[in-house]
């Protein structure tokens, strides 16, 4: 154990506090954990990690909180953390959710975001008010590292902190990766490095362009007056104008039409009728339904289509913004 090093700022409870925004399968829960096990075990402090999420294992919204303290307080509140000094988003696209992911940024806090967009860029999409931000394309550190975007994260939130003790967090990955996927361990360990180094970071002074956001509160319009009658659907829709584009982990099925056979498995698959089919000729000058492409606004990203199909005409790869513009394929009659 390092000697105790001090916590750069705390609020009036004396917690240094972090909030990860994230999507199920980018690991936030298991860096929340990591994180926590290096500032406790490893330097320490007194801290606690919990994270919120749904049902579905990937795709849907995550958020990881962690507090840490000195070791003679005690830690007698589990709540959501709203004013974060530390606050990490996963993934850029989950800016597109608007203050859902930002609300209580204040000048004392440092937002890390993983995207490709430079620093300028990512600071209007935050609406930044003073403050630190770094910005680190994990997903492509991570790909070119065979590692997970979360431990190139963690070496980002770890310079970021402040406080945090690389050392200490490596160790921690170790602990947790190592006997789990030893074989993993080194690239992992090379990504936390080159999330640590390669993040741009940048101090702002606050200005009155991006001023101070206090977190929303939801205010539900019914109550034990106005409920209406259990199992009646007093306000029918459908999932026409839904858009699961920040779902997606940075990972997208590609289409090679070429390759395409047109036997239907990943229509079958895709839990989200993403592919559009028209009458007409395949290949051979068959008659029948062709598949031609995917709407991009209805995938998560779950890549169970590449899973299923027989062939090679469904491919990973790393999303691109203007790929997917240029080759959303809307589906018949859902077109806006
Ligand atoms: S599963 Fe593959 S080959 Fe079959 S229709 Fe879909 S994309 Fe084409
Ligand atoms: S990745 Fe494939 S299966 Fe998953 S939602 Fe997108 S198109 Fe459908």
């Amino acid at each position: 154990m390092t000697s105790l090093a001090k916590l750069p700022k705390t609020h009036g409870n004396g917690f240094f506090e972090v909030r990860m925004e994230s999507i199920g399968g980018l690991g936030a829960n298991v860096a929340g954990k990591i994180f926590a096990e290096a500032g406790v075990l490893g330097m320490g402090f007194n801290g606690v990690t919990f994270s919120s999420y749904g049902a579905e294992k990937k795709g849907t919204a995550v958020k990881t909180f962690a507090r840490f303290c000195d070791p003679r307080q005690e830690i007698r509140i589990a709540a959501p953390v709203e004013y974060p000094h530390l606050l990490v988003i996963f993934h850029d696209r989950l800016l597109q959710t608007g203050k859902a992911v930002t609300h209580g940024v204040t000048h004392d806090t440092t937002v890390v975001v993983n995207s490709r967009h430079p620093l300028d860029q990512v600071r209007e999409q935050v609406g930044l008010c003073g403050g630190g931000l770094g910005v680190v394309d994990a997903i492509g550190i991570a790909v070119e590292e065979k590692s997970r975007p979360n431990t190139v994260l963690l070496g980002a939130m770890t310079r970021a902190s402040g406080f945090m003790d690389p050392e200490a967090v490596r160790k921690a990955i170790a602990g947790t990766l190592g006997h789990k996927y030893p074989k993993m361990l080194e690239g992992n360990l090379r990504a936390f490095d080159r999330g640590y180094r390669e993040m741009q970071l940048e101090e702002y002074a606050c200005s009155i362009k991006h001023p101070k956001e206090p977190p929303p509160r939801f205010v539900s319009p019914l109550g034990y007056e106005n409920a209406p009658i259990g199992g009646a659907v007093v306000n029918p829709g459908n999932t026409i104008l839904r858009d699961l584009t920040p779902s997606r982990t940075g990972y997208i099925p590609q289409f090679f039409p070429e390759d395409c056979i047109n036997d239907g498995h990943c229509e079958y698959t895709c839990p989200d009728f993403c592919f559009t089919w028209e009458s007409g000729v395949d290949r051979k000058g068959k008659k029948g339904m062709v598949n031609k492409g995917i709407d991009y606004r209805y995938c998560k990203g779950c890549l169970r289509c590449v899973e299923a199909c027989p062939t090679t005409a469904l491919r990973t790869v790393i999303e691109d913004e203007e790929y997917v513009r240029e080759h959303t394929v809307p589906l018949l009659g859902r077109e806006e």
